[in-house]
């Protein structure tokens, strides 16, 4: 009998309601294929618009919800019209992160055999590497506590061993778990700028404990700047990349960029027992409501939701599900058409999720 699996649904502001629809239609889809998985979709309010509307950005309901869920789907929220009192934006996928221990961003760079990319590859060749950014701490850690007086600033960035541990445990397990996936070639690599700060030489000297107690992984470091020109340079020699909270948040944007723009990265923030999948991008209100935004990020961002809830729950034919769904979308992006505008198609959201149905 097949296994039920309770999913959160945030469907968020701008475009997030949009992106979400063709989601959860492929999932449906894909369950509905499948003698081992289900899905039972709870949608659970919050956002800029509902804080608007309510008072509330993240109902305790709604946190109910996604605390009871075995995985939490997300697509964009926040309005930069809609604000606090003091000014800062409406981002209920911050306080999840917080409240769910999600310390572990994940942000895969994948660019397929043939697909288009600033980086002029040859046709052959493909990119396939993951940026690990720790998201509870480092430089965010301050966020909205740093101290502005007449004269100057200052933000304290906080790096602890805990956390540092748990993060480098995730990633030598994910290089692990990726080679034996034949996805990569079982390398975690620590992006720090040790040889400048002393918190990074902390950073750095926790990732080398934690190596030796995973000695079937290789690992090496790289320094912060290095990675940025390598990642355009020579992507291919990569595998995990894992770093600190504001690198990684430089970071995954280069990697969005090199793979053809934020339409097509999509995320999961993962902590020891919940998991957030959602795309790179916002609510990009300035398309919202017109049917045009690309949903790939957003359905690569359920295929992670399929690995990941297929590994934990040692269900092969989800894991696999969650490639077919990937290989889909890099077919219908090869082949350009069912694209939507911003890769250069015409198809609008809707289109473009049908797309990747047939293409399944
Ligand atoms: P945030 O700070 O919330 O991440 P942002 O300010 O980086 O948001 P986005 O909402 O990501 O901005 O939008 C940046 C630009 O990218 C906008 O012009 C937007 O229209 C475009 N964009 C973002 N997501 C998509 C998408 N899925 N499809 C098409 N265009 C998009």
């Amino acid at each position: 009998m097949a296994n039920e699996y309770e999913i959160a649904v945030f469907n968020g502001d701008g475009i997030g309601p949009e992106i979400m629809k063709p989601t959860v239609s492929i999932l449906e889809q894909l369950a509905a294929q499948s003698d081992t998985y289900s899905f039972d979709f709870k949608y659970a309010d919050a956002g800029a618009l509902h804080y608007a509307n309510t008072g509330e950005s993240l109902p305790e309901e709604s946190l109910e919800i996604a605390k009871r869920a075995d995985a939490i789907l997300l697509s964009a929220m926040g309005l930069p019209s809609v604000r606090y009192d003091d000014g800062t934006e409406i981002s209920p996928q911050i306080e999840l992160r917080k409240i769910l221990n999600l310390f572990a961003g994940v942000r895969p760079v994948r660019i397929a055999p043939g697909q288009s990319s600033p980086l002029n590859l040859n046709p052959e060749q493909a990119i396939d590497f993951v940026l690990i950014r720790e998201s509870t701490e480092g430089l965010f850690y301050s966020q909205g506590k740093g101290e502005v007086s007449e004269h100057s600033a200052s933000e304290t960035l906080m790096i602890t061993k805990k956390t540092s541990e748990d993060l480098f445990e995730f990633a030598f397990s994910l290089a692990k778990q990726r080679k034996e996936l034949g996805q990569g070639k079982g390398k975690v690599t620590c992006v720090d700028k040790a040889n400048v700060f002393r918190a990074f030489a902390f950073f750095r000297d926790i990732f080398d404990k934690e190596s030796v107690r995973h000695a079937a992984i290789e690992s090496d470091h790289a320094y912060v700047d290095a990675t940025a020109l390598w990642m355009v340079t020579k992507p291919w020699d990569f595998d995990v990349l894992v770093t600190e909270n504001m690198f990684g948040d430089i970071l995954s944007d280069l990697g969005a960029g090199i793979m053809g723009g934020l339409g097509l990265a999509p995320s999961a923030d993962i902590g020891k027992d919940a998991a957030v999948f959602q795309p790179c991008h916002g609510s990009a209100p300035d398309i919202a409501g017109k049917n045009i935004a690309n949903p790939f990020a957003m359905i690569l961002s359920a295929a992670m939701m399929l690995e990941w809830l297929g590994i934990k729950h040692n269900d092969i034919a989800m894991v696999d599900d969650a490639k077919r769904l990937r290989d889909a979308v890099d077919r219908v992006v090869v082949s350009g058409k069912g694209t939507t505008g911003d890769l250069g198609g015409n198809a609008n959201t809707t289109e473009a999720g049908q797309a990747v149905m047939e293409m399944l």
